[in-house]
């Protein structure tokens, strides 16, 4: 007898522990169904009692839409700022470009020496205006996706000693040497706007190496990327600058004397970003920098 009654208990215990369970499974499933819902923008409260689990299910439903309001709201607002920088540089395109020709003319005018100057200042400006104003609009084409990169496979050599021969100048007035090493690797890249990005690399590279110092261009194959690396024997970047430097507008304390707007990394972010690659950086202060560019085999 004892023992039916003990089977007849086990076997309660059984049933209420299985019933517990599939209510806990599905109330697990309907938090994850409430989850992704709310993840795909689809949320809404399904059903309405007095159980605890409407309760929750409703606290859970407020909170979530509370969360998808602000990320609309905050997408909204970065929208907002997209298209303002896009208008400010659309509009001040044309003004900058007529303030360089006028500029241009009066340099080429009967001038005495403090007029040469203030002129010549002004076309300097002007050209620092031009550029920042031009780099606003890559980027802001980058993020809105209307411009288009076209990644082809490629040799990089003639990206290298291409992008290189820009500087050759530069580096030589202010007594640099640059270097690009031998390579016959291919990687997959859009020409136009990598070498923008390289030369954005260089740009710095120049600039920031004091007189006598090294610039060396080489390549390294990877089993999945080409890294294309830009090494300088400059300044350094010290490790609490660097995830910093490649955010918009961002410039080193140190680097306040040099010219610069900050935008260059960031844009040299966003093209690596759209043809599948990234850019990374490395550097010991005092020694120097070395850039690189990630390319897909
Ligand atoms: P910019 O050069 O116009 O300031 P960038 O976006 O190109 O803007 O660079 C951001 C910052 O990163 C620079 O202000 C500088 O502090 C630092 N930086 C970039 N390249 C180098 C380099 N080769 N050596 C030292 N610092 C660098």
């Amino acid at each position: 007898m004892t023992i039916y009654v003990c089977l007849a208990a086990a076997l309660a215990a059984a049933v209420v522990i299985i019933y517990d369970r599939l209510q806990t499974a599905r109330t697990m499933d309907r938090f994850e169904q409430m989850l992704d819902e709310a993840a795909s923008g689809r949320f809404e409260v399904l059903r309405y009692n007095e159980s605890r689990m409407s309760s929750i299910e409703s606290r859970m439903a407020d909170y979530l839409a509370a969360a998808a309001l602000s990320a609309q709201e905050l997408q909204a607002e970065r929208d907002k700022i997209k298209t303002l920088i896009s208008d400010i540089a659309h509009q001040t395109r044309t003004p900058i470009a007529n303030v360089l020709l006028y500029t241009q003319l009066l340099l080429e005018q009967e001038l005495d020496t403090d007029s040469r100057e203030c002129a010549a200042a002004l076309s300097d400006q002007a050209e620092r205006l031009k550029s920042l104003i031009d780099t606003l609009i890559k980027t802001s084409r980058l993020e809105s996706g209307t411009l288009d990169l076209h990644p082809r496979q490629g040799e990089l050599a003639p990206l290298l000693t291409s992008a290189a021969a820009q500087f050759t100048h530069a580096a030589a007035e202010k007594g640099l040497s640059l270097t690009v090493l031998p390579c016959g690797d291919t990687a997959v890249f859009d020409l136009k706007w990598t070498r923008e990005a390289l030369c954005n690399l260089l740009d710095n590279a120049v600039k920031y190496t004091p007189s006598g110092g090294k610039i060396t261009l080489s390549v390294q194959p990877y089993e999945l990327f080409c890294r294309v690396d830009v090494c300088d024997t400059g300044p350094g970047i010290p490790e609490q600058e660097r995830p910093r430097i490649f955010q918009r507008f961002y410039r080193a304390e140190n680097t306040w004397e040099s010219e610069g707007v900050g935008v260059g990394l960031y844009l040299t972010r966003q093209i690596m970003e759209c043809q599948g690659g990234f850019v990374k950086v490395y550097s010991n202060v005092g020694q120097g920098s070395m850039f690189s560019l990630f390319l897909p085999k």
